[in-house]
C-alpha cells in the first residue's frame, strides 16, 4: 500500500546513521599496474621486504669519518685525514675506511664501513688527498640515515582501505610493488527524470529545462573514484520510469535518480521503488534544501537506491551530505569516509527559519590559520544553480537556530 511508505521525517542525523549503517563495502579485487593506482582504494594490507632506508646513508655532502677520529677538531686545531675513497650516488663502497681517514660522499651514497659519522662539506677544507675537520660534527652517527630508521622489513607498509594519493603511490614504487590490489570501483547509475528535460545538445522549447543534473552527478561521482553510468533522461510516465529504474538498479552498485520524490502528481519514483522490492530507509529529511529524499536498498542485485530531489541545488547538497560518504565507504576506504565539517566565522549573517537544518552556499576561506565562510551573492532559491558556481562550502545552522550574527563560527562542511 502507498500509504504505509509514508515514512516520517527523519533529521539529518537519523537519516544519516540509516544510510551509512546500510553501506556494505564492496570485496571485489582487481589488480592494477601501479601507473593506474591513483585515487584507487588498497584492497590488502601492504608490506615489504626492503628496510627503509635501505642501508646506512649520507644525508649531507660531506665526508665519511670515524666520530672519534674527529670529536675535538676546531677551527684553530683542526684535524686532517686522508681520503682514500669517493662513493658517488648509486655506487656501493669499494673499501672499508680506516683511522685517520676519511671517504669522499653525497647525499644518499651507502657510508663505507669503519665510518659511522658525516662531515657536512661546509665544514672542512680540502687540499690534494687531505681533508681537514674545521668543526666536528655535533655527535657520533651526525648527518647519517640509518638503515631501517623509516620502516624495518615485514612490518605494515599500506593498510587495506587506504586511499591511494600521490604519496601512498610514492611509497608503493619505492617498496617496488608494480601490480597493485585495489577494490573494484563501484558503479553509479545516473537517471535524470523529469518529461520536460532535455539534453544540453537539443534545441530548447518553452517550458523545458536543461538536464544539468546528469552532468553534475557523474562529476561528482568520477571525483570519488567511482565510475558514472549515465543513463539519461526519463519521461515522467510510470511506465518508462518502472523500465529506467529496473534497468539502472540491475546496472550498478547505486543508483542516483534526481527529480520525481515530491509529492508533485508526477512523482512516481517512491512508489515504484516499492513495487520494486525496494527496502525504504527515507522518504523525507529535514533538511532544507533536500527535504524530498528517497533512500532504499535492494537486496539481489545489492543494490543502494538515492532519490535525490530534482533541483540542482538540493540534488548536489544532498549528494555532499549523504552521497559523498555513502560511495567512500562503499569503495572500501576504511577510515575518513565519514563527512568533516570546520568551524568557520561567518562573513554574513545567516537566517532561517529554524524547522528544517539549513545549508547555506558559499565560500570557505583559510584565512592566517582559521576559516571563514562568505555567503554566495545573489538569490539563495534551490532553483538557482548559477551562483552555486564557485563556492566550496555548505554552512549549517541546525534546527532551532534562527539566525547566526556575522562575525560569529558555524558548521561548514567542505565541498572539495
Ligand atoms: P522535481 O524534484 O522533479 O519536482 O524537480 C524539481 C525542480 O528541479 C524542477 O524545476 C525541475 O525542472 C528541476 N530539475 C529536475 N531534474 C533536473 C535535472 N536533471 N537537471 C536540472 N533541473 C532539474
Ligand atoms: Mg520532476
Amino acid at each position: 500500500m502507498v500509504a504505509d511508505l509514508w515514512l516520517q521525517m527523519l533529521s539529518v542525523k537519523e537519516a544519516e546513521t540509516l544510510i551509512f549503517n546500510a553501506v556494505r563495502p564492496l570485496d571485489d579485487t582487481e589488480t592494477v599496474d601501479l601507473a593506474n593506482a591513483g585515487d584507487r582504494v588498497l584492497a590488502a594490507n601492504i608490506t615489504s621486504d626492503l628496510d627503509f632506508p635501505h642501508w646506512d646513508n649520507s644525508a649531507m655532502d660531506g665526508y665519511a669519518v670515524r666520530f672519534e677520529d674527529v670529536k675535538t677538531a676546531s677551527e684553530t686545531h683542526p684535524i686532517t685525514l686522508r681520503v682514500t675513497a669517493e662513493i658517488p650516488a648509486g655506487t656501493a663502497p669499494k673499501t672499508a675506511i680506516a683511522p685517520g681517514e676519511a671517504a669522499r660522499i653525497f647525499t644518499g651514497s651507502m657510508l663505507p664501513e669503519g665510518t659511522d659519522t658525516i662531515v657536512m662539506q661546509e665544514n672542512t677544507k680540502k687540499e690534494g688527498d687531505r681533508v681537514s675537520i674545521l668543526i666536528p660534527p655535533p655527535q657520533a652517527g651526525a648527518f647519517v640515515r640509518r638503515r631501517g630508521d623509516y620502516y624495518q622489513a615485514g612490518n605494515l607498509l599500506l593498510e587495506k582501505g587506504t586511499k591511494l594519493g600521490s604519496a601512498e603511490v610514492a611509497v608503493l614504487a619505492a617498496a617496488r610493488v608494480t601490480k597493485v590490489p585495489v577494490f573494484r570501483k563501484p558503479r553509479v547509475a545516473i537517471l535524470s527524470t523529469g518529461s520536460e528535460l532535455v539534453t544540453p545538445d537539443r534545441p530548447l522549447e518553452p517550458g523545458q529545462i536543461v538536464d544539468s543534473n546528469q552532468y553534475a552527478l557523474a562529476t561528482f561521482v568520477k571525483k570519488i573514484g567511482c565510475e558514472p553510468v549515465p543513463l539519461g533522461i526519463v519521461s515522467d510516465t510510470p511506465e518508462a520510469l518502472k523500465a529506467a529504474i529496473e534497468n539502472a538498479i540491475a546496472s550498478a552498485d547505486v543508483v542516483l535518480s534526481s527529480g520525481g520524490v515530491s509529492v508533485g502528481d508526477y512523482d512516481w519514483v517512491d512508489r515504484i521503488l516499492a513495487e520494486l522490492g525496494g527496502n525504504i530507509l527515507v522518504r523525507s529529511v529535514a533538511m532544507k534544501p533536500g527535504k524530498p529524499l528517497t533512500i532504499a536498498t535492494f537486496s539481489s542485485p545489492q543494490t543502494l537506491y538515492f532519490g535525490l530531489p530534482g533541483n540542482p541545488v538540493s540534488a548536489l547538497a544532498t549528494c555532499w551530505r549523504f552521497v559523498r560518504s555513502s560511495l567512500l565507504k562503499l569503495s572500501g576506504v576504511a577510515s575518513g569516509w565519514q563527512p568533516v565539517f570546520v568551524t568557520a566565522k561567518t562573513r554574513s549573517p545567516l537566517k532561517s527559519n529554524g524547522k528544517r537544518e539549513t545549508y547555506f552556499w558559499g565560500q570557505l576561506y583559510l584565512v592566517d590559520g582559521s576559516y571563514e565562510f562568505d555567503l554566495a551573492r545573489g538569490d539563495r532559491s534551490s532553483g538557482n544553480l548559477i551562483n552555486l558556481a564557485g563556492t566550496n562550502g555548505l554552512a549549517v545552522l541546525p534546527v532551532g537556530e534562527t539566525a547566526i550574527a556575522a562575525g560569529e563560527t558555524v558548521s561548514v562542511l567542505p565541498m572539495s
